[in-house]
């Protein structure tokens, strides 16, 4: 029981909200830019909690920088300027006196290359999520800890006899898996997941998949894919982002994901989602 599982452990708090649990995301008027160049236009998206959100769209159109933007990586990675609010739970993540640390540890992310530290063991890869957060690992627990995240990533049992391996002898698909594990350790509330199977074999994939669907309960999903089946198996909702002709990404239609495939309003959701550019 999960429940039980979080009581035994002994993680410092996160201040307000230790383990709270999966939370709504809401985007309220996202804009972008690099330099002069507009890269997103005005984009609302709330992201439900226990929900998988999909977002789908053209290479170009914004949705890497988008989220990005959902847990403030992009301060990190280049100097994209912002305006607009990201609310976690209502809570504007880019608050003034709201630490950037609070909101990447509660929204986590994946991205499409499985990055684990190669050399390092897969039981301290998994511990590793803490210390990216600034977290020590609790001096009791952290076999629990381990045991737990890598269960919740669908790896346990594959690797539970060799935990002292390097995170690099696994295989592409089991590498993501002990990805999104350490990425669990901090019990993010969202997880943010850029592509995560585009490097990966159909069978992997559809590990990763389970794992998801899997997950929703715990953490609240939003994928970047390209493979329009597999937004279609593992999302509740999709939306579809558009950067037309020199125009900044804006989503063109959002909703639930059968209504998205099988009656989408807009003549460009459809053709996009038919493979037809
Ligand atoms: P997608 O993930 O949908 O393929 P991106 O968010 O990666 O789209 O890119 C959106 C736009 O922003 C593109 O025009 C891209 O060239 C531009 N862009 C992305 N990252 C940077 C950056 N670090 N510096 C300048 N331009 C960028
Ligand atoms: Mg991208």
């Amino acid at each position: 029981d999960t429940a039980d599982l979080h009581d035994t452990l002994t993680l410092p708090p996160v201040r307000g909200t230790a383990t709270g649990g999966p939370a709504t995301l809401e985007a309220a008027a996202i804009s972008a830019w690099f330099g002069d160049h507009k890269v997103l236009d005005r984009v609302s998206l709330t992201m439900p909690a226990r929900e998988v959100t999909a977002l789908i769209g053209p290479s170009g159109c914004g949705k890497s920088t988008f989220l990005r933007i959902l847990n403030r990586m992009h301060e990190l990675v280049g100097s994209a300027s912002l305006a607009g609010r990201v609310l976690l739970d209502g809570d504007d993540i880019y608050d003034r006196g709201r630490r950037i640390t609070r909101a990447r540890r509660e929204i986590g992310m994946v991205f499409q290359k499985p990055n684990p530290f190669p050399a390092m063991s897969l039981y301290d890869n998994v511990l590793a999520g803490l210390k990216l957060n600034g977290i020590k690992a609790p001096r009791d627990g952290k076999d629990d800890l381990v045991e737990e995240c890598l269960t919740k990533a669908g790896l346990w049992r594959e690797v539970k006899d060799r935990l002292r391996q390097p995170g690099g002898a696994l295989s592409g698909g089991q590498q993501q898996r002990l990805c999104i594990a350490r990425s669990l350790a901090v019990r993010p509330r969202v997880l943010l997941m850029d592509e995560p199977c585009s490097a990966l074999d159909p069978t992997s994939t559809r590990r990763i998949e389970e794992t998801i669907h899997d997950l929703k309960h715990e953490v609240t999903i939003v994928i970047v894919t390209h493979n329009m089946q597999q937004a279609a198996r593992v999302s509740d909702s999709c939306a579809f982002f558009l950067a037309e002709q020199g125009t900044p990404g804006a989503i063109v239609e959002h909703g639930p994901t059968d209504a998205m495939f099988d009656h989408p309003r807009d003549p460009r959701t459809s053709d996009y989602v038919n493979g037809r550019f």
